[in-house]
């Protein structure tokens, strides 16, 4: 490990990557690295560089499938206590980029601010959900965002500021290798509205998807006009297996895996292949991911 020399409390070598997604499976990372300050992440990120060694971010891994191969580079995640805290100025939300999207909900509600109800039942974090624009029918986190604050891949750090940040349907500009930090402006409520706002939201997600299950949300994108689970179901695909993943009986835009133990990687990929055959075949629609698979 003397690439990271001096570093060896925040890097452990060939860690299994599977526990630190909700998928709950795959491959191990070359490096882990979990830094508690910027300086530690500044020269985690310079060393991977001159070595050239790939750098991954991970936040929650609730977006995220990685390969059995696992990941040659490093998989940094930012230490949830050190970059995880929540400040509140009036309407305003700052919130390091560690901090798990329910947490960031619940704060907002104890506070009387709305604006990020729609997180309600995404397990994510305040930084994987900015890079994603997390949401869905009922609004997403980049409309409330203010600016953020960011790490570029030569260890700078600035901020991005609302006018150059643009979010589209699960996707956003942001191209710096960290956000680091988020500030979210949001409006004033009552908590008895925001509650039963959040109340609404998380009923009807219990009601439509297997939240419970190991999965990591939505796998495809709906395509423009149509919605990809409802093509999934009328490819008649629900409960569909590859090994131990399966197409959900409760939502089929939702791959689950029935036991961590039992299944890799490569049988959540073969069945998305399979789902994507099908509906091609079906409707001539190819369905393009939601998640991400490493590397
Ligand atoms: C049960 C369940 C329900 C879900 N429901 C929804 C939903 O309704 N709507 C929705 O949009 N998503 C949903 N998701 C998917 C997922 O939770 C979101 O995409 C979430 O925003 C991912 O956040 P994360 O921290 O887990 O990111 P990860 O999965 O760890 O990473 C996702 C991407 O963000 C990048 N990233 C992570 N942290 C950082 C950082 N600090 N700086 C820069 N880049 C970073 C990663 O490199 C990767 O590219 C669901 C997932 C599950 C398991």
């Amino acid at each position: 490990m003397t690439i990271f020399k001096g570093l060896e409390d925040i890097v452990q070598k060939d860690f299994p990557l599977g526990p630190m997604t909700t998928f709950g499976v795959g491959g191990k990372a070359r490096y882990f690295v979990r830094p508690r300050t910027e300086d530690q992440l500044r020269e985690t990120i310079e060393r991977c560089g001159k070595k050239k060694l790939d750098i991954h971010a991970i936040g929650r891994g609730s977006n995220v499938l990685v390969r059995d191969e696992g990941v040659k580079g490093a998989v940094i995640q930012l230490d949830t206590k050190a970059f995880g805290r929540i400040t509140i100025e009036e309407d305003l939300l700052r919130v390091g980029a560690a901090a798990p999207l329910p947490k960031v909900v619940a704060e907002a509600a104890r506070h009387s601010l709305s604006g990020v109800e729609c997180l309600v039942g995404i397990p994510g974090t305040a930084g994987g959900g900015v890079r994603m624009n997390a949401g869905g029918a009922y609004g997403d986190i980049g409309q409330t965002v203010e600016r953020i604050k960011v790490m570029d891949a030569h260890g700078e750090t600035f901020y991005r500021e609302r006018e150059d940040l643009a979010f589209g349907y699960r996707t956003s500009n942001v191209s710096a290798r960290f956000i680091l930090e988020v500030e979210l402006r949001l409006l004033p409520d009552s908590v008895s509205a925001i509650n039963k706002r959040m109340k609404k939201i998380w009923i009807a997600k219990k009601n439509s998807q297997p939240t419970s299950a190991a999965t990591a949300g939505c796998a495809f994108k709906n395509p423009r006009g149509l919605a990809a689970g409802l093509l999934i179901e009328q490819a008649g695909l629900k409960g569909t297996a590859v090994g131990g993943a399966a197409v959900s009986r409760k939502h089929a835009n939702f791959i689950v895996v029935r036991d961590k133990k039992k299944t890799k990687a490569a049988d959540v990929l073969a069945l998305i292949e399979l789902v994507r055959k099908a509906v091609k075949d079906r409707f001539d629609v190819y369905l393009e991911l939601e998640i991400e698979v490493w590397p």
